[in-house]
């Protein structure tokens, strides 16, 4: 790619597991527009605060403390947290405009709704979690994990962050897959905004593996907390299995030597004192799930049709919905949805790379122009907080097959390799940086 022709440079900070993306639109004369997409990494990261003020200051070198389009893709730590973390850098910056996703409209009737059902989910996961810990402070349970997500403490929360960047401009949007297309005429690009769904089916649809997702699933792991497990958090006696006076707390039981000796150390199979948080964990998952699924997806056009797509967290439904979407724009002309991934050059890659984040039909088989993937991902952080083993293998293979003629894909854990360099990558240990 000719530098003297670019029309947009992506930068990738490589600062963790989590996104922070600078797209840099070119326009005549030297005119930039810089569109900053998320910024936050997971929670238990080390150094996470000397981290995010490295990638914010950079931020703030690159674009000389001046952006035009804020955007954070949805309520989850590891895209906000340095909007917290580095606040010092974040309040140097100018921010002209802010988007996040119809989900996040204070005014929007179908987005209260979703937010009170999730509000009550989650309060309900942190007295869940707050129970367990007073059972056993040290304990590591996927629950704890899980909650993560919504922040580091009651006070730094995910919503906390989401405010920062709502306070960071007067100009707010609020992005639903039915507007026009934002066009930036002087910079011959349109930002066409995919997801998330208005339709509930969609956006409930996570395929979350146990119950593969429709509108019902969410609920009903929902009420099943409701029955089962609000009264066990709130000790009504007659719940528990057994009458008070019998009742062993857990701290006591790890004294006594009957106990120590059939319930801990080699015989913890034995003990099933956790076992109502079974149902909690999986309903933390879907709360997860859901809060992934209302990712703002943004498609960014530019001269000659070429498309940036930055999918943020988006789960299937997300995905699926792209197919029914239609604009029409000022010429008359149609655009589709599958038209769009059909004249996808670079695709961030959904979900740190995982399985059920990004479209295999409804996506990558669709994306015949595909050049450049790049997966924000830390395959050891992932293992560690039990994400699991990302990037999943099946995607990075399917994506190394899309990419492989026109590009390559890449992993902000790894070095780039040789044809990555080749075909034009620059490659620093905070950012790799792509021009189109
Ligand atoms: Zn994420």
């Amino acid at each position: 790619m000719n530098i003297k022709q670019r029309r947009a440079t992506v930068r990738i900070y490589r600062h963790g597991l989590g996104d922070c993306h600078l797209v840099t639109l070119y326009g005549k004369e030297g005119a930039t527009y810089r569109i900053l997409i998320d910024c936050g990494v997971i929670i238990g990261t080390s150094d996470a605060t000397k981290m995010m003020t490295d990638v914010l200051e950079d931020v703030r070198k690159e674009s000389g403390d001046n952006i035009d389009l804020l955007v954070a893709t949805h309520k989850h730590w590891d895209h906000l947290s340095g909007f917290m973390q580095a606040k010092n850098a974040f309040s140097k910056l100018n921010v002209s405009e802010v988007w996040m996703a119809w989900t996040e409209d204070p005014d929007d009737k179908q987005a209260s709704e979703l937010r009170k059902d999730n509000d009550e989910a989650l309060a309900m996961l942190q007295s869940a979690a707050m129970r367990l810990q007073m059972d056993a402070p040290d304990i590591e349970h996927p629950l704890l994990e899980l909650l993560g997500f919504f922040g580091a403490s009651a006070r730094i929360t995910t919503q906390s962050a989401l405010e920062a960047v709502r306070n960071k401009s007067s100009n707010v949007r609020y992005c639903d897959p039915e507007d026009k297309p934002h066009d930036l005429k002087s910079f011959g690009a349109k930002i066409y905004v995919l997801g998330p769904p208005r339709d509930e089916a969609r956006l409930r649809n996570m395929n979350a593996p146990k119950t593969p997702g429709d509108k019902t699933t969410y609920k009903m792991a929902l009420d099943a907390f409701n029955q089962y497990l609000t009264p066990a958090i709130n000790e009504d006696e007659s719940h528990l299995p057994f009458s008070r006076p019998y009742n062993i707390p857990t701290q006591v039981a790890q004294t006594v030597p009957f106990f120590q000796e059939h319930y801990w150390n080699q015989q913890d199979w034995r003990r099933i004192d956790d076992a109502w948080l079974d149902d909690a964990t999986s309903l933390a998952l879907q709360l997860d799930n859901v809060v992934n699924n209302t990712s703002l997806v943004l498609g960014i056009e530019l001269n000659e049709g070429d498309v940036l797509l930055f999918a943020a967290d988006a789960q299937v439904g997300n995905w699926l919905s792209w197919g029914d979407r239609k604009w029409t724009d000022q010429n008359g002309t149609e655009v589709t949805g599958p038209d769009l991934l059909h004249r996808t050059v670079f695709y961030k890659v959904g979900h740190h790379g995982s399985p059920n984040a990004t479209g295999r039909e409804c996506g990558i088989d669709l994306m015949v122009n595909l050049a450049i993937a790049v997966v924000p991902v830390d395959h050891e952080m992932a293992l560690k907080r039990k994400w699991g083993d990302l990037p999943f293998k099946t995607l990075m293979d399917a994506l190394d097959q899309a990419t492989k003629t026109r590009g390559y894909t890449l992993r902000t854990d790894q070095p780039p390799s040789n044809i990555s360099l080749s075909r034009g990558l620059r490659s620093d240990p905070l950012y790799f940086e792509i021009d189109f």
